[in-house]
């Protein structure tokens, strides 16, 4: 039985690619873009040809057919460097490819696992103004119309918007059929009556774009549906259990990031004529940081394993998410306690990672989900 965090010599040699990739090409412009609010396009061009944005796509369509444990590593390590770029490839591979490779018919699949995998960016359209946890409230309606559907909505908080070419759209058939109406849609950019609109200004995750995505009568052939008409519900909620994997994995590299600055700092950093690492208090501090962030990549790494291996997950996958995104946000907030007042300041990584830390509590199912579901898992048993 392997242990956990032991990387297989094939695990090990896609993490070392990203982690040189992040470290070299990424890291020189982390500062810029998160000021600037915007993810260079030679950088994303960059993530495709790196084969980063089709990881789970098969060979034959020109992907990378790698593991889901490997997207679970990708994203960890390129959150090392900018939990924005890891995002972006997060939510293309664990969210919008596995959704066309779950449920995409064959002609579906060729036409858009190829590029997926080349050179187009996905977007994962489910949340609404009015609809954010209770996503199945969602309003946008798809009302058929001969061989087509016409959707007419807004969609909000749309990660990878600016950018992307093709949109994963929620929509419903039925309002009146609650969650039995909900159906999911593959949208091209550029198709008529699709437009993006508003990018938020954020907290964190500055340079991933967030932002409406407005549906005016907007027609989508019959055969863009994907999965069933009225089953997109069954899409949301599987893609999701698995995306918030993901998520566990970028809090994991985020938390993972922030005690790496701390250590560096601690060593170099005099004060009472020693390095402050030498103070049992700083010290103690760093320890908890450390296992704080151990036990998140255990729980993420066993709940990425566990897909792999086809058993269930659900509530590993919200034990990870739920844990990794609490403590990235209270290690990114010791490492600025480490640095003292630099670390405060935009001079140092640190005040970066505390303010990216915070929306991993929030989106694919804030906090509060996440305890739901390990709850009700708990009490059915
Ligand atoms: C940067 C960013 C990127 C995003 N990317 C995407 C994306 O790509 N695609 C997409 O579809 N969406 C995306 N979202 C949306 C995100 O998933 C939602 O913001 C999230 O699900 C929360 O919904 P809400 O904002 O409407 O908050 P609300 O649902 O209004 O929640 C507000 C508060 O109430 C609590 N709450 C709500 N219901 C309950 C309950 N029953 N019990 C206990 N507490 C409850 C919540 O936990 C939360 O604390 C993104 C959001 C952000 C900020």
């Amino acid at each position: 039985m392997q242990p956990l965090t032991r990387l297989s010599p094939e695990e090990e040699l896609f993490r070392s690619t990203v982690a040189r990739f992040a470290r070299e090409r990424l890291a020189p412009h982390v500062r810029q873009m998160d000021e600037a609010g915007v993810f260079r396009p030679d950088l994303l061009a960059a993530l495709f040809e790196l084969g980063l944005m089709g990881i789970n796509i098969p060979e034959g369509f020109g992907g990378q057919d790698g593991t889901f444990f490997q997207s679970v590593l990708a994203i960890e390590e390129l959150a090392r460097v900018d939990p924005s770029a890891s995002v972006i490839v997060d939510v293309q591979n664990t969210l919008c490819n596995a959704a066309v490779l779950q449920w995409g018919t064959a002609d579906q699949k060729s036409r858009y696992l190829p590029k997926l995998a080349k050179d187009t960016t996905a977007s994962y359209a489910l949340s609404e103004a009015g609809s954010g946890s209770d996503a199945f409230a969602l309003a946008t309606l798809a009302r058929q119309d001969g061989d087509c559907f016409r959707l007419t909505g807004r969609k909000l908080w749309i990660t990878n918007a600016a950018e992307a070419g093709l949109f994963l759209v929620f929509a419903t058939i039925d309002a009146s059929a609650g969650y039995k109406g909900i159906t999911a849609f593959l949208i091209e950019r550029g198709t008529p009556g699709l437009s993006v609109g508003k990018k938020e200004d954020k907290l964190g995750i500055r340079a991933s774009s967030t932002c409406e995505v407005i549906l005016d009568d907007c027609r989508v052939p019959r055969e863009n549906l994907l999965g069933e008409a009225g089953k997109g519900y069954k899409i949301a909620i599987e893609t999701l259990n698995e995306g918030r994997i993901g998520i566990g994995a970028q809090m994991t590299g985020l938390a993972q990031a922030a005690l790496d600055h701390a250590l560096a700092y601690a060593r170099e950093r005099k004060q009472f004529g020693k390095a402050i690492a030498e103070f049992q208090g700083v010290q103690f501090e760093l320890a908890e940081m450390a296992v704080d962030v151990e036990a998140a990549r255990l729980l993420v790494y066993n709940a990425a394993r566990l897909r792999d291996a086809g058993l269930p997950f659900l509530t590993e996958a919200a034990m990870a998410k739920y844990f990794a995104s609490q403590i990235a946000e209270r290690v990114a907030s010791r490492a600025v306690e480490v640095l003292g007042g630099v670390g405060f300041t935009k001079d140092y990584p640190v005040e970066k990672l505390y303010r990216d830390a915070k929306i991993g509590r929030i989106y694919e199912g804030t906090s509060n989900m996440q305890r739901m579901t390990i709850a009700k898992q708990l009490l059915s048993r």
